[in-house]
């Protein structure tokens, strides 16, 4: 009761402060934030999600017997349907298909690449990520790029095991089955920034693909605003396991940082808020207004206990990323022979996915994507004022980059609170003064178009 109490007195608080802070008559007061406006055209695609093409994609999958990194990937074991190459050549004309389907609306590629030899890797290896690239409507906002990725290579109890079974249903053909089915429904739509949908291998080698891929991102100077990665999204079908429930892990201090913007954050509370954390958070807005049937749990943890994954990648290049994982994950069914020892069923087969589940988790993915790639960029520069001491707080920013921006809203929350609590709608302008102390709360920043799109918000660096 306490606590409820000093919520809504903290609520009513601001309230007050801004009520009497000589608001011009324009200005609507702060509020609670609201979900974001529902877009009819992302309800009616996500609807499209379907059981059975995720159910025959995890299937497809699992039956090129092993999909290990260091697996045949020459043309005689492609043709026999079994190996790594079969599992891509597969991918390839999968993302090819809906391409059609679409008008050619997607360009399918692949990032091919020499791995050098390594613990995990016996002799050098040809490495190949395939991706298809949904490319943005608006000239402007284009080079703006939100990807979804899983990874299609797969391991048994041996990660030197080429021939042996490894059927990977759920690490990760479900992950590679959502980054698919999010390319056939979304590609059945315009976006004006560019949506990426990727599968890469090399992930239980030594996050191989993903390095390559985010590395040479880095490297052309693409701009990744957001990037989704799947990992075990199968929703295993074990007693204990919560099905209405996906786990969002994201990164604190950002990998990428260097040691001066680390100690930054470490004199103004910034290690909640990087871009990975906003992204998580966005998510969980996502989940409020489309109905999608999971909800996600935002984990604040780059990821599990002595895991890693895809993600991490693409952080450590300074990427925003995040890794969906089911709520509970069952150790006899990752990693394993495909065996049966003392009455448990070992190996990771299509038969312990929950292929509803990973329709779920695909719906959240696809909203996500669709939600950003529709959305204005982000405004730039934003800046907090500390030259004065001064209880008000002046925030300046630069207008959304690709002219999509038709206001800006300005959020912000308790030092102490996971996600964004309130909002003020300044209008379309680019600096904003609000009667309430920096030092008491986190700001950030985010524009907004005509259709109520939302930027992912950016918490501004202080200005002297
Ligand atoms: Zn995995």
């Amino acid at each position: 009761m306490i606590s409820v109490s000093k919520k809504k007195f903290r609520l009513a608080g601001v309230w007050l402060v801004l009520a009497f802070g000589g608001l011009s008559a324009q200005e609507k007061p702060a509020s609670k934030i609201e979900p974001m406006a529902v877009d009819g055209r992302i309800s009616a695609a996500l609807r499209q999600v379907s059981a059975e093409r995720i159910r025959a994609n995890i299937e497809k999958l699992a039956s090129f017997g092993t999909r290990s990194t260091i697996s045949a990937q020459d043309p005689a074991a492609i043709a026999a349907g079994r190996g790594v190459g079969a599992a891509r050549e597969w991918i390839k004309a999968e993302f090819g298909r809906y391409s059609q389907e679409c008008g050619g609306c997607l360009e399918v590629k692949t990032d091919s690449f020499t791995e050098p030899g390594a613990e995990r890797i016996p002799q050098p290896i040809e490495i190949t990520n395939v991706y298809a690239v949904l490319k943005g409507t608006d000239e402007k906002n284009a080079k703006r790029i939100v990807l979804v990725t899983g990874h299609y290579d797969s391991r048994n109890s041996d990660i030197l095991d080429v021939k042996g079974d490894a059927p990977g249903a759920n690490d990760d053909a479900s992950g590679a089955a959502v980054s698919l089915e999010c390319a056939r429904v979304l590609s059945k739509l315009k976006f004006p920034a560019t949506i990426i949908f990727l599968t890469v291998a090399g992930e239980e080698q030594g996050l191989n693909g993903s390095h390559h891929f985010a590395k040479t991102a880095k490297e052309l100077g693409w701009n990744v605003e957001a990037v989704l990665n799947n990992d075990i999204v199968g929703g295993d079908k074990s007693a204990e396991q919560d099905h209405s429930l996906v786990r969002v892990f994201s990164e604190g201090l950002p990998a990428a940082a260097t040691e001066q913007e680390i100690k930054r954050i470490r004199g103004l509370g910034g290690e909640n808020d990087s871009g990975s954390r906003q992204l998580a958070r966005y998510i969980a807005d996502v989940s409020r207004v489309y109905d999608v049937g999971v909800k996600p749990m935002l984990v604040f943890r780059l990821d599990r206990y002595l895991r890693g994954g895809d993600h991490s990648s693409f952080n450590q290049q300074g990427f925003a990323a995040v890794r969906f994982t089911e709520f509970r994950e069952d150790y006899h069914h990752q990693h394993q022979n495909v065996r049966t020892e003392n009455g448990i069923e070992y190996g990771d087969l299509p038969k312990f996915v929950d292929f509803d589940y990973v329709v779920h988790v695909a719906r959240l993915n696809a909203a996500t994507l669709a939600s950003l790639a529709s959305a204005p960029a982000p405004p730039a520069n934003v800046h907090l004022l500390t030259k004065d001491l001064e209880n008000d707080s002046t925030l300046t920013w630069e207008a959304s980059p690709g002219g999509r921006a038709a206001e800006y809203e300005v959020l912000w929350r308790a030092t102490t609170s996971p996600e964004w609590e309130y909002v003020q709608k300044v209008g379309s302008v680019t600096r904003a003064t609000l009667q309430l102390s920096k030092d008491n709360v986190i700001f950030a920043v985010r524009a907004v178009d005509a259709q109520g799109h939302r930027s992912l918000p950016v918490v501004p660096l202080p200005e002297r």
